[in-house]
């Protein structure tokens, strides 16, 4: 599903806009009474001059002289009524609504061969709809596949397998591409483990997938599990606790695509274990995929909860794709701040 367009909200808007500027032309008359008397006697001799035409237009010459002498009228109260506003430090757009968007004037939509197109601000209102409803934080607003710059990967250190950084870093950003594009609620898709240390830019590619998904009209959640777990550590001095706790996990539950970032960050307690133990096995009897990013190896993630740990990981790696992030993009990121 594509991005979609809603109108009513942009009309709104546009009405509100129109609403405003009604008042501050109320506001102004008010004050200034030669203002508006000005404006409209204007008014009243423009209409007359308009109904002049069209008798003009049905040939009724005899009106010809009047129109001109009305026009000469129209000219010389036009000036009188800008030099007022003038004097009063009245802008001469008074009037016309403070529009935010001056392409398509609030209403969303632009007019242009014969048909409406959706404005790009009622686009980029939507996206920020929808990763404020991901739970996506501020800083990933504007990470994109298109806008990831794979040269902070250093090039001359390898990895493991041999393949060097960038490389390294070019196959799991394509990979995490094609978990997007490929995705398909109906059928089984595999998630995505990324580890990788500090800095590594883990964070920056789970804002890509997410605007991706975005782009494909797939609903996501964003997490940091220790927020999560705050979050429903909360939920427990209000009155009716249950129904919030269950309100929470029934959403990372049944999302279609989860992402929970820098898992490990949290305290490894039991309730830390078993409530990860219940999203993951949850989410894997439904065969909804998890992406995750983490600064720990499998091995220590297992360590960390040492009563599900074995369970949850064994599932995890059912599920998922894994995969080692290397490099630290932050400290490339910061030193090219600095050098500009
Ligand atoms: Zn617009």
């Amino acid at each position: 599903m594509p991005l979609q367009f809603n109108s009513n909200k942009s009309q709104g808007k546009a009405r509100e806009k129109y609403m405003e500027a009604e008042k501050r032309i109320k506001k102004i008359h008010n004050q200034y009474p030669d203002v508006e008397q000005a404006y409209s006697y204007l008014n009243s001799l423009k209409r007359e001059y308009k109904m002049l035409k069209v008798s003009l237009f049905n040939r009724e010459k005899d009106n010809e002289n009047t129109a001109e002498e009305l026009k000469k009228e129209i000219k010389q109260l036009e000036d009188h009524y800008h030099e007022l506003l003038k004097n009063h430090n009245i802008p001469l757009d008074y009037k016309e609504p403070t529009w935010d968007c001056e392409k398509c004037h609030d209403t969303g939509r632009i007019y242009r061969n014969n048909q409406y197109l959706v404005c790009s601000c009622a686009k980029n209102d939507l996206r920020k709809r929808k990763q404020k409803n991901g739970n996506l934080p501020q800083h990933l607003h504007s990470a994109t596949f298109a806008n990831a710059n794979l040269n902070y990967y250093e090039a001359d250190l390898v990895t493991g397998s041999g393949m060097n950084y960038r490389e390294n870093a070019q196959k799991i950003y394509s990979l995490a591409s094609s978990f997007v594009q490929k995705y398909n609620s109906d059928a089984i898709s595999q998630g995505l483990i990324i580890e990788g240390p500090i800095g590594s830019g883990k964070s920056y590619l789970l804002g890509c997938i997410a605007n991706a998904l975005i782009d494909r009209g797939i609903h996501f959640r964003y997490i940091v599990y220790s927020d999560l777990l705050q979050q429903i550590r909360s939920t427990y001095n209000q009155d009716s606790p249950e129904a919030d706790e269950k309100q929470i996990l029934n959403t990372v539950q049944q999302i279609p695509v989860l992402l929970i970032d820098d898992l490990g960050t949290e305290k490894a307690t039991e309730f830390a274990s078993s409530t990860l133990y219940q999203i993951i096995d949850h989410r894997y009897r439904e065969e909804k995929p998890i992406i995750l990013s983490t600064n720990y190896s499998i091995k220590n993630l297992k360590n960390r909860f040492p009563v599900m740990g074995e369970r949850i990981f064994q599932r995890l790696l059912e599920m998922n794709k894994y995969l080692e992030l290397a490099g630290n993009v932050r400290v490339k990121k910061i030193e090219e701040r600095q050098e500009a």
